[in-house]
């Protein structure tokens, strides 16, 4: 029986409230089917909308590698990482992602989530009191660090560094440490942020410097080893996942070893979780292998994004600041959004609706995903669709 006042009573008033918003969310059962493709109910469409942006989630080496580390080592760690769950696998691999990230070095994680969720308290918990200073479009699992460490964020204008110097003078220097928290590229956006003046900023106010490269780790820098490569001199922390471009799961925390042996002694998501199983590891392997010698297809990827920018913009759509693989079509409210979505379903084409709270009220957009496994006539159909869409309605 559900009483009145009980929680699951308060379930249902949420799950209400995000029907009148037109909000609510649901799962649909997918299938990736290579060349860019997906299938959803028996239907094929172009997908717009995952983040396997260099065509690895089936490519067939990741997929030996992993079967062949399942079957070498097992399909469970055992333990978490400081009881029995550290293998030969982990240090070698979390040796190898330090090279490929220009580290000394590199920690697993399960997940960017967990990883932006676990390490950010970690840190804080060394330093109380400390001002902590966040782009406003950083992605949740970053609010969920803060949250979990009870700071107040600053936050400063999305990729304002302006603001940030403000606000690094207002309510920094008299802290007893500051950390600074953004993305080398937007996820919903698809725009870069200015390393070199976020470095320089973050030298002068003496601020710990955390980047998110989920979105750039694999597509840009060189060898696709993200924007954090760029600086001579990295920044403080650098993470990213290898559940996008590299095609997997798992993510990397990486940067100095005073930073990495903190983390093993202060952070409970890395110190309590179940070490990474040997079949992603596997996979993981063999995606930093196989990366750095993708240069044709993150050359496809931006000679594809340009192409969708270009008709996007000449139909007069806003793109944002988008230079990147992640292309935004910035329609404004949700309702819109979500209409033109089905409609592009209907037309053959995946590209989800991203509506708040995810991204700003009135921001409302289609995110369209880039994969190097796209092709120009897919982006000519894609755009197509959108210009007949736009004749219906006038
Ligand atoms: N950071 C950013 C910027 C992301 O976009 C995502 C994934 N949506 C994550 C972290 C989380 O990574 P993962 O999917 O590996 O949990």
């Amino acid at each position: 029986m559900i009483l009145k006042g009980s929680l699951e009573a308060r379930f249902d008033e949420a799950l209400a409230t995000a029907d009148e918003l037109g909000q609510r969310r649901k799962l649909d059962a997918v299938a990736l089917t290579g060349q860019g493709r997906i299938s959803r109910n028996g239907q094929q469409l172009v997908d717009f909308s995952s983040n396997d942006y260099l065509g690895l989630a089936l490519h067939p080496e990741l997929i030996d590698r992993s079967r062949e580390w399942t079957e070498r080592f097992g399909a469970g760690a055992g333990a978490s990482r400081l009881v029995t769950g550290t293998s030969e696998a982990h240090l070698a691999l979390e040796a190898k992602i330090a090279r490929f990230k220009g580290t000394r070095k590199a920690l697993l994680f399960a997940s960017g989530w967990q990883a932006n969720a676990a390490v950010i308290p970690a840190l804080l918990a060394a330093a109380p009191g400390a001002a902590v200073f966040t782009d406003r479009l950083i992605h949740a699992s970053m609010h969920t660090g803060c949250a979990a460490a009870g700071v107040r964020q600053h936050r400063f204008r999305h990729n304002d560094l302006t603001h940030l110097e403000q606000l690094l003078r207002d309510r920094g220097v008299n802290a007893p440490a500051r950390l600074i928290l953004t993305e080398s590229v937007f996820s919903m956006d698809g725009d870069v942020v200015d390393l070199e003046g976020l470095v320089t900023l973050a030298r002068a106010y003496d601020a710990f410097l955390y980047v998110d490269e989920a979105h750039a780790t694999g597509v840009l820098g060189p060898c696709g080893a993200g924007l954090s490569r760029t600086m001579p001199n990295g920044v403080d922390l650098v993470m990213g996942t290898f559940s996008k471009a590299m095609g997997s799961f798992g993510a990397y925390v990486a940067g100095s070893e005073r930073l990495c042996d903190y983390i093993i002694n202060a952070c409970g998501g890395f110190i309590f979780s179940t070490a990474p199983p040997p079949g992603v590891l596997g996979a993981i392997d063999a995606a930093i292998d196989i990366v750095p010698g993708m240069e044709r297809e993150r050359q496809k990827l931006r000679s594809l994004s340009d192409q969708l920018r270009q008709g996007l913009k000449t139909m007069g759509f806003s793109v944002g600041d988008s230079s990147t693989h992640i292309v935004p079509m910035i329609v404004g409210e949700a309702d819109k959004a979500m209409a033109l979505s089905r409609y592009l379903a209907t037309q053959g084409f995946l590209a989800t609706a991203i509506r708040p709270p995810t991204v700003p009220k009135g921001t409302s957009r289609l995110r369209f995903a880039l994969r190097a496994t796209h092709d120009a006539t897919d982006i000519d159909a894609l755009l197509a669709a959108i210009r007949d869409r736009g004749k219906q309605e006038t």
